[in-house]
């Protein structure tokens, strides 16, 4: 089994605490559909910290270069991720419930005596990826554009012309 980093919340927030490591994109199980490779790994660093209202949270950074697909030309797309979220710990999920949706707060999660950080890492991640990426200035032209007979309408303007 390989090493599972655990941290215990609110202890770790409360006292301030730190950690960084290195996890392979391989581990990512939820990740692994979006990538052309799980070659590569992901550096993280979780600092335990209180947000504007005194609140235990934790500030995550992710840095990772991750290959997705070009939804254009369908070639691998390095795409870089450098992503920095704090995230205000909450007792239960009804406290997190109880409050008001609001885009400008601070994304809420549960504390546990045995936070699996593997798991804030990849939400991150995948967070962090565009919805359909391309490589910029993607130069690939739609499959079959190059050959007239395969264009959907050409088949549809043989029959006009045939009306004339
Ligand atoms: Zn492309």
């Amino acid at each position: 089994m390989s090493h599972q980093p655990v941290i215990d919340g609110f202890e770790f927030a409360t006292a301030g605490a730190t950690q960084e490591g290195t996890l392979p994109l391989s581990s990512f199980p939820r990740l692994q559909d979006l990538l052309v490779s799980d070659a590569g790994d992901v550096r993280y660093a979780v600092h335990g910290v209180r947000d504007e209202r005194g609140r235990s949270s934790l500030e995550l950074r992710v840095r990772a270069t991750l290959q997705l697909r070009c939804q254009r030309c369908l070639a691998p797309l390095p795409y870089e991720v450098s992503e920095q979220a704090l995230l205000v710990l909450a007792g239960s999920q009804a406290e997190i419930d109880a409050e008001p949706l609001d885009v400008e707060s601070p994304d809420r999660v549960v504390a546990a005596k045995d936070m699996d950080l593997r798991a804030l890492v990849e939400d991150e991640l995948i967070l962090a990826l565009p919805y359909a990426p391309r490589h910029d200035g993607c130069e690939a032209r739609p499959e079959g554009s190059d050959r007239g007979a395969s264009s959907p309408f050409a088949g549809l303007r043989g029959m006009m012309q045939r009306k004339h």
